[in-house]
């Protein structure tokens, strides 16, 4: 009996609808299946082709003989005493991700942060992802299985859905947008997790002919920029990107994205000491808010080792946050989660 390896056969999930119906038309199976395998696969999270109970045995076989399901597991699940629960994902090449749940039970807010690659190959200086590189872009599947994994776990311990997913972990998700852009349509989808797309915020480092894309393409979910810094001396210090696509060419290409979508775009700028706090870089930070609305998100700094920024001291941190509202800027602040894990992103995926 010959045994065929499963990372030698298709996961099915990489297929889209329309090629499972072509391959059910080929094999003289009936077309209407492929609905039925397609919610198996994403509303009900099938792991096995023998789940698919209202399939007859035999097209079971066939779709067993010839495809995969290849899912991600858990390895490391830590959670912190303030709520944030922090998953290690195990990949089906042993490569490891990360994604981040933080609960806000009071507000019944629960948002996902979700990795795009395995390590990232833009090298921000303060992010333990930089220090991994880039091993691959990961599939849509396996970031929609992220999404679909941690809405389970919201579901079992606070009878709660996810109310919001951030592309914000390990990977820059626009260096893989189709991907990205399946996996939304995935979440979106009826037949998926049916979360509309305005809970879905794509954070990026910047790459500016890709938000013109994300315009273009009216995908309507939000975007928020990873700015942490406003001027290019110091960002370029930071994000290597910076130097391909300058903040002026950003700013150009959120202008162009404003104009198409209207939404209201989110900058993320981390604190760091005595490097992007001063009153000239809260300055230079209000001048790029008046190009089209945006709301400044200040970030606690979460150390990474071999790093030498570190986080603003609180004097500095409120000093800062006082200069943004003195210039009317929309603000919003968060201080740093699940200090008592291992909170930085990447952090916990390159742990061995
Ligand atoms: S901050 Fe984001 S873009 Fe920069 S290295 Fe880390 S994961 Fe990549």
């Amino acid at each position: 009996m010959i045994t065929i390896d499963p990372l030698d056969t298709i996961d099915i999930r990489d297929l889209t609808i329309g090629e499972i119906t072509n391959y059910l038309i080929k094999i003289g199976e009936p077309k209407f299946r492929a609905a039925q395998i397609h919610q198996w696969l994403w509303k009900h999270g099938a792991i096995s082709f023998d789940e698919m109970t209202n399939l007859p045995h035999t097209l079971r076989e066939k779709l067993s003989n010839e495809f995969s399901i290849l899912n991600i597991h858990a390895d490391i699940i830590q959670k912190s005493v303030d709520g944030t629960v922090k998953f290690r994902y195990v990949l089906k090449d042993d490569h490891k991700i990360e994604s981040v749940l933080i609960p806000v039970v009071g507000e019944n807010r629960f948002t996902v942060c979700v990795s795009s690659q395995v390590g990232c190959s833009l090298s921000c200086s303060f992010c333990a992802t930089g220090q991994m590189k880039r091993k691959r872009n990961l599939s849509a599947t396996e970031i929609y299985e992220q999404v679909y994994k941690v809405n389970q776990y919201c579901l079992n311990e606070y009878q709660r859905p996810l109310t919001n997913i951030v592309y914000m972990g390990m990977g820059e998700p626009l260096l893989t947008y189709k991907n990205v852009k399946r996996s939304i349509d995935l979440i979106n989808d009826e037949s998926g997790l049916g979360m509309s797309t305005k809970r879905i915020t794509i954070s990026t480092a910047g790459i500016a002919k890709m938000i013109r894309k994300i315009a273009d393409d009216g995908l309507k979910c939000k975007l928020a920029l990873s700015l942490h810094a406003a001027m290019d001396h110091k960002r370029s210090q930071i994000m290597p990107i910076n130097d391909n696509d300058s903040i002026d060419e950003l700013i150009e290409s959120l202008k162009y994205y404003y104009q198409i979508t209207k939404n209201r775009i989110t900058f993320e700028y981390i604190l760091f000491d005595q490097f992007n706090d001063y009153q000239e870089d809260a300055d230079a930070l209000a001048q790029l808010c008046k190009h089209f609305p945006v709301t400044v998100n200040i970030l606690e700094y979460n150390p990474v080792m071999g790093v030498d920024l570190v986080k603003s001291s609180t004097n500095r941190f409120e000093n800062f946050v006082k200069m943004m509202a003195h210039h009317g800027v929309n603000v919003t602040v968060r201080r740093s989660r699940g200090k008592d894990i291992d909170a930085a992103c990447g952090q916990l995926a390159n742990k061995e």
